[in-house]
């Protein structure tokens, strides 16, 4: 699959901040987002190991899985899923899944790691299973944002332009970890790259992604400089928003014809704006990175009206 999403400027400005959004949500492939890119990755590992299973976890609202169901489909193998039982509620996402034939293994939230376990032994009796973690965590997953912030780069240099800060919404870090790597890698230092947490809280969010670049850079270093979590929008939890949340994601929609939801995209839209107020930050370019979810902006859409 060829990626290069597109890099738009908004209509709108806050504090004299120039804002641009990347499409990431425009991947073409099932809906698009983020867990395409990384998915491409693991999948490509997966067919170089002959495997023919592919195992994975995530909620029933999971982009992640709603995608690796789909990449499974397409390469003709079997895909189970781990899912926790508390708070399961069929989707969009869940729908889909089930429609590309994947096998849902409800568990208890704290036996996942016990059921995963499991489920690999039995397939391994018979077949070649390949294991992804949930939301693409790992290296390879931080490789596709890496790959991403080449992009961004292109688009600077062929534009002219340099963005002060990335913003994202961020959940287990991987897709943020991405960016900081790339940024790391093309010395980059005054940029900042602000990830909005979605759910985690510091200081365990902020560690993962610190431990992400370790475990990618192979090195010892102490990454925690580069790495900006903010942990002060996630509301009451995952999925959890607030009406301000909701007129952020019809302002977006009515002014720049972009989709975004309440659990991730629009979360973390209204989140940067609150953040650029607070901290005083004006007359700066600024790219925010679409991570897509378009299947819950219409699980959202009611909501909204
Ligand atoms: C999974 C997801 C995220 C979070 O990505 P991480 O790499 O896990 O931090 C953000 N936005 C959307 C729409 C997602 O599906």
């Amino acid at each position: 699959m060829l990626f290069e999403t597109p890099i738009t400027r908004l209509k709108e400005e806050y504090n004299d901040n120039r804002f641009y959004v990347k499409r990431e949500d425009l991947l073409p492939f099932c809906f698009g987002g983020n867990k395409v890119r990384k998915a491409e990755l693991f999948f490509g590992d997966l067919r170089s190991n002959n495997s023919d299973v592919v195992v994975t976890y995530g909620s029933s609202s999971s982009n992640h899985c709603r995608i690796i169901a789909n990449m499974a489909a397409l390469n003709n193998i079997k895909c189970y899923i781990i899912s926790p039982e508390e708070g399961y509620e069929e989707t969009y996402n869940s729908k889909m899944v089930g429609l590309f034939g994947a096998s849902i293994v409800k568990t208890p939230l704290d036996c996942v790691a016990d059921t995963i376990e499991k489920t690999m032994l039995d397939l391994k009796k018979r077949y070649t299973p390949y294991f992804i973690k949930g939301g693409g965590h790992g290296n390879l997953g931080t490789q596709a944002y890496v790959n991403a912030y080449e992009e961004i780069l292109q688009y600077e240099k062929e534009n002219n332009i340099c963005f002060d800060y990335i913003f994202l919404a961020s959940g287990t870090g991987t897709t943020q970890a991405g960016l900081i790597a790339g940024k790391i890698k093309n010395k980059n230092i005054t940029q900042k790259i602000v990830g909005i947490s979605i759910a985690r809280k510091n200081p365990y969010g902020r560690q993962v992604i610190i431990d992400s670049l370790k475990e990618y850079f192979n090195s010892n270093i102490n990454y925690e400089s580069d790495v900006i979590f903010i942990d002060k929008y996630i509301c009451e939890g995952y999925g959890e928003y607030n009406s301000d949340i909701l007129g952020t994601i019809k302002d977006v929609l009515f002014f720049d014809g972009i989709a975004l939801n309440a659990t991730y995209t629009g979360k973390a839209f209204w989140g940067m704006k609150k953040y650029i107020e607070e901290n005083g930050i004006k007359n700066k370019n600024i790219l925010f990175l679409n991570t897509g979810g378009t299947p819950l902006f219409f699980d959202g859409l009611e909501a909204l009206s």
